[in-house]
């Protein structure tokens, strides 16, 4: 084994970190471009991505990264200490001092989620909400303004609406983002800040023009943030014109239903003023990542891409079904979703039309009587929030995650009383679940008699 000295200057027997590059002479980003960019950097498929970038072998060698677990980092010389905090030398560099700051296994997830989205840089956090409210902090200060779409996750819908103006005076603008003269008309030059949506909208599963709505925002200065955390590998709004995305990474990237996680995707100019000592919202708010956290999540991002295909593939066949059972469903996949031919022209290819779908059951009633069936009768899914698992998850999203917005709030946002928001699963194999399904519509039109004809 060769000597080798690690970056704070203490000399030890070991291997060097395969991959790692020598300093390039750029401090200026915590991620360099000559380690995020593949060298092929003709964007081709997220997949495509996630192989070509640096992958990070353990201390000893191991196959996997090594944990660093570690809340704080020794130096071997006071001056070293003072370089460091003047920012002359930092984690580019393989520097560190403190993990609220940077944490090495927490940029290396960081890293993957770059390459993921097809951004320059990333930084995870410890839920999808602080991604999402710390870039907003970060973008728009006290007076800003934000245009958003008026289908937003209840958590971001409420956070625009009631703590933002409060607590920072940072007032939103709702628009229906279909509407792209509506959009634009609601920018107010100089004073709007962004314009924030949802890639493929929760609940009701309504697709954004990603390089429109980008083109529309550009043309007044206005910085664009995507939340993409309906539609990972299916679509990469970094690519298709959007400067910022940000990910619950709670869903289908970690996709084990056990961890709360969020990252920021974007120029690298903007994760590191993210973590500024001064102005810093990631560093100064604190919603940092743990390390084993870190890990345990960068482990699921290789196989990622074959369950974002599995769930896609069975989200599509429940839709058709579903669709000859006579049910009104929502599935961007179904020729009848008013964008699945602008769903198809941004999608990347092979991975399918997302994993969720909506079943409009009209009234909460109807919506309830199908759920337990399907949970109690027949084990097609389970009753829970959330998605992205492997298991099916259903909710009324009227009277669960979306109960933030008010009635009216709702009815605007397209959101009935009886919309059952169903996460696919691919546990099982699909004419197990199938027939699973069948049964529990079955047996709720004989105990509810004649369902339709009510
Ligand atoms: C769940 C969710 C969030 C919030 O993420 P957390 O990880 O729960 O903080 C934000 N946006 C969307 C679209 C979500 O589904």
């Amino acid at each position: 084994m060769a000597e080798t000295k690690n970056p704070q200057g203490l000399v030890f027997a070991g291997k060097k970190r395969a991959g790692q590059d020598e300093f390039d002479g750029n401090d200026d980003f915590i991620v360099t471009k000559k380690a995020m960019v593949p060298p092929s950097s003709v964007w081709e498929d997220p997949a495509a991505a996630l192989a070509a970038a640096r992958h990070e072998f353990g201390e000893h060698g191991g196959v996997n990264m090594s944990i660093e677990a570690s809340a704080m980092f020794t130096v071997m010389e006071p001056e070293t200490m003072r370089r460091m905090f003047s920012g002359e030398l930092g984690p580019d560099r393989d520097f560190f001092i403190y993990s609220r700051h940077f944490n090495p296994t927490v940029l290396n997830l960081g890293r993957q989620m770059a390459a993921l989205e097809g951004t320059e840089a990333g930084y995870c956090t410890a839920s999808g909400m602080s991604a999402i409210s710390s870039v907003i902090l970060q973008l728009c200060g006290s007076g800003g303004h934000v245009v958003a779409s008026r289908i937003l996750y209840g958590g971001t819908h409420a956070l625009l609406t009631h703590f933002l103006p409060r607590a920072c005076n940072i007032n939103t603008t709702f628009v229906d983002i279909g509407d792209l003269e509506a959009v634009k008309n609601s920018i107010v030059e100089g004073k709007t800040k962004l314009l924030y949506f949802e890639s493929i909208s929760n609940p009701t599963l309504t697709v954004a023009n990603i390089p429109e709505l980008s083109r529309i925002a550009h043309e007044k200065g206005v910085t664009v943030v995507v939340d993409n955390t309906f539609a990972p590998m299916v679509l990469s709004p970094a690519k298709l014109g959007a400067d910022v995305v940000v990910h619950s990474i709670t869903k289908f990237i970690s996709g084990g239903g056990d961890i709360i996680a969020g990252a920021v995707c974007g120029p690298a100019s903007l994760v590191n003023s993210m973590m500024d000592l001064q102005q810093g919202a990631l560093m100064l708010l604190g919603p940092t990542m743990n390390a084993k956290v870190a890990f345990e999540l960068s482990e699921r991002i290789p196989h990622l891409g074959l369950r974002m295909k599995e769930h896609c593939r069975r989200a599509m066949a429940y839709a058709t079904n579903m669709k000859k059972l006579g049910l009104k469903v929502i599935y961007p996949g179904l020729e009848d979703h008013p964008q699945h031919e602008l769903l198809k022209s941004m999608a990347n290819k092979d991975y399918g039309f997302g994993g969720l779908i909506c079943i409009d059951m009209e009234t909460e009633e109807k919506a309830n009587r199908l759920m337990h069936h399907l949970q109690n009768c027949s084990q097609f899914g389970f009753m829970a929030v959330s998605l992205g698992y492997y298991e099916t998850l259903m909710s009324c999203s009227g009277s669960s995650t979306s109960s933030e917005m008010d009635p009216e709030e709702r009815a605007v946002a397209g959101i009935s009383p009886g919309l059952i928001r169903m996460s696919v699963g691919y546990l099982g194999t699909l004419s197990q679940k199938w027939s699973q399904f069948e049964k529990a519509f079955s047996k709720m039109q004989e105990s509810g008699g004649l369902f339709y004809k009510n």
